[in-house]
């Protein structure tokens, strides 16, 4: 809890690495996950002598980017070189940009607590390119550099300190992410590194005019550790705070473990990194044409289809809102109702059961293994009768474990009708104790009794238990 005379301000730098085939200076692949040093040329290891050259489609994309965050783009950007040495980056600089970004002054909406509309600022959104990876050899042999990831493109979109609390943060961060799904400029996988944050908090006491002193956690990849990670900072910070001290500027590394920041360096300022303009590219000028035809391009935002799925499906406005926070849920939405032409039930399975497993799993819609045609067939063959939705939901998790189809799953299974023999149990015990009466005529020698239990057990489970299971385990029963 944040005490009550005190004000957090937070404002984030998130980067996401954009989806080109290609890198941002080379022709490089971008693939995650290739053996180390495989996806690398003479430019991005920086030999001597090689030269950069601006992959048009990183302009497009962070276009793209900027004209879906109501930023302004710029008609004349350029590239800085920004200077730092660290071995993850073997020039020894980066190209970034500096004092032209491609865009500014943009926005994203979130809804605050009281559940109004409420305008995070964008301050810019810059194209930059991505470091190399160190890894660290826990048995002590050393650290080895991968260069793959040097020089896939980024764009590093820079907040507004709008954001006041750790659930705002969470709401940006996922409206953001779902922005760049839908203009498919990143694949926004944050457990790949695709999608991060750089949280900057400061806590001011209620009516101060200044900002406080902000620290900042870089590289932030999973919405839980930043939540904890800003929780535990404000608090550490109004300690400082009431015991007299002054709050250091400093990059600060959370650990997810101790659930801690640690101090891991003072915080680089501007003049630290002896920006210039990149000598050895072009400036980037952009016609109006040029953006026009990419504001053209530009898809059904989570907003408007929201609104769609209110008229044309009926939804409500929190069904709509948790579908389309994901392009991935939205299209596997409507791609399933072109299948099962059942658009209340394909929310259904979205919102409860398909959402469950994702959190539980803590799994990214985009890591759904099963597609449309699967799931429209499941709710087709539960419209059908052929199965009940409680088989259904555990088709459901076979299509998560090992996505086939439904109708071969619940051969596979025998699940076309009840004939588990503990759900049997479970029916016939739930009849029995319902239908006290039955019990004793059919002790009482009225055979007839059994007959109507095993039409109770039967309606009961839309037809679905296997008969002859019932009736052998309601003569169990009954002749205890
Ligand atoms: P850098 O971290 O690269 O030096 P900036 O000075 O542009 O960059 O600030 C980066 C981020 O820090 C921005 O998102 C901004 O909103 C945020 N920020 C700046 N001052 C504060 C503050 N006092 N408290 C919280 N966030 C801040
Ligand atoms: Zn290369
Ligand atoms: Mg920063």
């Amino acid at each position: 809890m944040v005490k009550e005379d005190f004000e957090v301000i937070i404002g984030l730098e998130v980067h996401a690495e954009l989806s080109t085939k290609t890198k941002i200076f080379c022709s490089c692949p971008t693939e995650f996950g290739a053996a180390p040093n495989t996806h690398t040329c003479p430019i991005c290891m920086a030999m001597p002598g090689t030269l950069p050259v601006l992959n048009e489609k990183v302009v497009e994309y962070a276009v793209k980017a900027g004209l879906a965050t109501n930023c302004e783009i710029a008609r004349d950007s350029k590239n800085d070189r920004k200077n730092y040495f660290y071995p993850d980056t073997p020039k020894a600089y980066q190209i970034s940009q500096y004092d032209k970004p491609l865009c500014e002054h943009g926005y994203v909406e979130i809804d605050d607590k009281e559940g109004n509309k409420k305008k995070i600022g964008l301050t810019r959104i810059h194209i930059e390119e991505d470091a190399g990876k160190l890894n660290h050899d826990e048995l002590g042999g050393g650290s080895l550099v991968d260069l793959n990831r040097a020089g896939v493109p980024l764009i590093e979109i820079v907040s507004e300190p709008d954001l006041r609390s750790s659930e705002e943060v969470e709401k940006y961060l996922r409206k953001l992410k779902s922005i760049l799904e839908y203009i498919e400029v990143s694949d926004c996988k944050m457990q790949e590194g695709s999608f991060r944050a750089d949280v900057n908090v400061s806590v001011r006491k209620k009516g101060d005019n200044k900002l406080g002193t902000r620290t900042e956690m870089k590289n932030m990849n999973s919405f839980r550790s930043i939540t904890r990670a800003i929780e535990y900072e404000v608090e550490r910070q109004i300690d400082i705070i009431e015991e007299g001290g002054k709050v250091e500027q400093e990059s600060l590394r959370w650990d997810d473990v101790s659930g801690k920041t640690f101090s891991m360096r003072d915080k680089e300022d501007a003049e630290d990194y002896r920006y210039f303009p990149e000598p050895d590219l072009v400036a980037i000028k952009l016609s109006e044409e040029y953006i026009e035809n990419i504001k053209n391009t530009l898809p059904e935002l989570p907003e408007s289809r929201k609104q769609r799925y209110l008229e044309q499906y009926k939804l409500s406005e929190k069904d709509a809102k948790l579908i389309t926070s994901s392009k991935y849920l939205s299209d596997l939405f409507e791609q399933t109702i072109e299948i099962c032409h059942n658009p209340k039930a394909v929310c259904n399975w979205i919102i409860s059961d398909i959402s469950r497993i994702l959190n539980e799993t803590e799994m990214e819609p985009i890591e759904i293994p099963f597609d449309s045609k699967q799931l429209g067939e499941l709710i087709i063959l539960i419209d059908k009768g052929t199965i009940s939705s409680s088989i259904g939901k555990k088709v459901l998790v076979e299509l998560f474990e090992n996505p086939r189809s439904p109708e071969e799953i619940i051969k596979e299974k025998g699940w076309l009708q009840i004939s588990d023999e503990g759900a049997i149990k479970e029916i016939v015990t739930k009849i029995l104790e319902a239908n006290p009466q039955s019990v004793v005529d059919y002790k009482g020698g009225k055979d007839r009794a059994l007959g109507f239990l095993v039409g109770q057990a039967m309606k009961e489970t839309k037809g679905k238990a296997n008969p002859q299971m019932l009736n052998k385990m309601f003569l169990e029963e009954l002749n205890k």
